[in-house]
């Protein structure tokens, strides 16, 4: 049978781009895409890059607190937000088009339309074309989730926070996630007083515990006021602003409240049910290590198939599907001891076990140290940073690593590589320190503070 496409991609964000680009450029395979919004996707477009830019922008005003304790006569000013916003709009715009151009230059036909499937090997696109292709690819990521409850289409979602028309001055964060702990930061770093409701214990549920601590302390010491165990019962207008009514009992009005509370793949009304693509409890596609569904000729990658929800996954999933369909060899997406950083100020890096994690499969070593780091305790800042391995007692491996601090993310990268390398503790001991550096802690942990 004759096919109009080798290859058709459903989304252009960061799974479906990449997929499509190794399928044309480097298999020379015939690829078309389609995006129904804006190429580039939720890390482009409405993630990732806007939310480092707008935490670079939130740094600002610590820093300029920094400077002066250093001698410098300085003040942060106002800051000027529609500058900004503008400025973020044309990055994306530039960006975007980037994307565009790389996808064309590959060979790869854009459809900027909205398509569903139609069949095993046809997808039918929103301007009335049918198109036929020997293997579909869908790559729609996710979308916010709100749960529904009174006033509940009050909530903003992070996908409204990067275009407000002016800055709120009391914002009420939902959630303890990712999400909910970045936007906390970047709002309170702007000058806005920032409220957080968390329905947990403590926020960032799945990460080590004494780090979730460490970054929860940090948070509130700069500012943010954390309530855990909260939830909203109900909003309502009030004026300009929203009235939260939440079970601790009180009733607070915020001008804009941000909901937070994860992400939900998005594969409604793709028509893949009707196919017999399998989907699982939360909608996402169910895949098998290669991102093949259970209707051969379609495959799923990235966020829509809820297995590690993060770009640079979603970027192999994509390069491993296109270099073993259509490049000849087989090749896996590994998910094993993937880092990742949440960039709260000051960030947290995570990879592989946490302490509770790693406690539970095997006898442990815990190393650890919190302390001021030179940069800040020169300032007279309080805030603590905070280096942890967790070590296996019978391998000597290295099964996990906690960090938080400044920079936290560019430290756990590198750290990462000789984790997925398997390094021992003894490993990282007979490695040098590089000095004066808050990681070099990491090569100096001499003692364990506790086994379990
Ligand atoms: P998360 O799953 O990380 O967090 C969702 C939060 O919302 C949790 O604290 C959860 O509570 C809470 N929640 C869920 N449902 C409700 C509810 N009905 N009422 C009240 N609270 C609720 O999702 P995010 O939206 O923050 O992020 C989505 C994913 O995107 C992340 O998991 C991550 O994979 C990715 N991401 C990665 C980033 C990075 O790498 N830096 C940045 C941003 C996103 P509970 O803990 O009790 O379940």
């Amino acid at each position: 049978m004759n096919f109009d496409y080798d290859l058709f991609v459903i989304g252009g964000g960061s799974g479906g781009v990449r997929a499509a680009r190794v399928a044309a450029a480097d298999h020379g395979a015939k690829v078309g895409l389609a995006e129904e919004s804006r190429m580039g996707g939720t890390c482009v477009i409405r993630g990732c890059v806007p939310k480092k830019l707008m935490v670079f922008a939130s740094s600002y005003p610590a820093a300029v607190e920094e400077a002066r304790a250093y001698g410098w006569n300085a003040s942060a000013g106002a800051f000027d937000w529609p500058m900004f916003r503008g400025k973020l709009e044309a990055e994306l715009d530039r960006l975007e088009g980037a994307y565009r151009k790389t996808l064309l230059n590959a060979g790869v036909t854009i459809h900027d339309c909205r398509a569903v499937l139609e069949d095993a090997h046809t997808v039918k696109l929103s301007t009335g074309e049918t198109v036929t292709a020997k293997h579909i690819l869908v790559a729609t990521g996710g979308w916010p989730f709100v749960p529904e409850f009174p006033g509940s289409e009050l909530a903003l979602t992070s996908n409204d926070m990067f275009h407000l028309e002016k800055l709120p001055k009391r914002l009420l964060v939902v959630g303890g996630g990712y999400i909910a702990c970045e936007f906390a930061g970047i709002f309170n770093g702007l000058g806005v007083e920032v409220t957080q409701y968390y329905r947990g214990a403590q926020i960032l549920r799945g990460f080590d515990d004494e780090a979730r601590g460490h970054v929860a302390e940090a948070m509130r010491a700069r500012g943010i006021e954390i309530h855990c165990g909260t939830e909203v019962m109900e909003m309502e207008r009030a004026g300009e602003g929203v009235k939260v009514t939440a079970t601790d009992g009180k009733d607070r009005t915020f001008d804009a409240v941000l909901y937070a509370t994860g992400r939900v793949p998005n594969s409604h009304g793709l028509g893949l049910e009707a196919l017999g693509v399998k989907l699982g409890r939360r909608g996402e596609i169910v895949v098998d290590g290669h991102s093949q569904t259970a209707v051969p000729s379609i495959y799923a990658v990235g966020d829509v198939t809820d297995r590690i929800n993060l770009t640079p996954v979603a970027i192999r999933e994509g390069h491993a599907f296109a270099d073993t369909v259509f490049g000849g060899k087989v090749v896996a997406a590994d998910h094993e001891l993937v880092a990742s950083a949440v960039f709260t100020q000051p960030e947290l890096g995570s990879v592989g076990l946490s302490e509770e994690e790693a406690r539970d499969r095997e006898p442990i070593e815990v190393y650890s140290a919190a302390f001021r780091p030179m940069r800040s305790l020169f300032a007279g800042q309080e805030e603590r940073v905070l280096m942890k391995l967790i070590v296996s007692q019978d391998s000597r491996k290295v099964l996990g690593c906690h960090i938080v601090a400044p920079e936290a993310g560019e430290m756990i990268q590198l750290a990462a590589i000789a984790i997925k390398m398997g390094a021992t503790k003894e490993d990282f001991d007979r490695t040098v320190a590089v000095h004066p550096t808050m990681g070099e802690e990491l090569v100096t942990l001499r003692r364990p503070v506790r086994k379990a």
